[in-house]
């Protein structure tokens, strides 16, 4: 399902820890509409799991972007962020 799709879904119901999951990187592309953005950091603000989610995943990101030396497998990444969802997952 697109992401596109699950955001007309989501109707006016809360965000769950899934839906901010998927929304994450929309979101932090700025991606996200104003108003779906606000309920995902709404969110973050409310789930501890989410908002340490979300600080893992930057800083991953961040650690990518810093890592010049041959720059960092695109594989180490992916692992990294399916490591983090997993966990999430483990905590729902
Ligand atoms: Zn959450």
């Amino acid at each position: 399902m697109s992401i596109f799709s699950r955001l007309r879904n989501l109707g006016r119901r809360e965000l769950t820890c899934q839906d901010a999951n998927t929304f994450l990187a929309a979101y932090l592309d700025g991606a996200l509409d104003e108003q779906t953005s606000e309920r995902f950091a709404k969110h973050i603000n409310r789930c501890p799991t989410c908002s340490s989610y979300l600080n893992d995943y930057e800083s991953t990101v961040d650690l990518s972007r810093a890592t010049r030396v041959q720059n960092a497998p695109p594989e180490l990444v992916a692992e990294t962020l399916e490591f983090l969802r997993l966990r999430l997952k483990a905590e729902d």
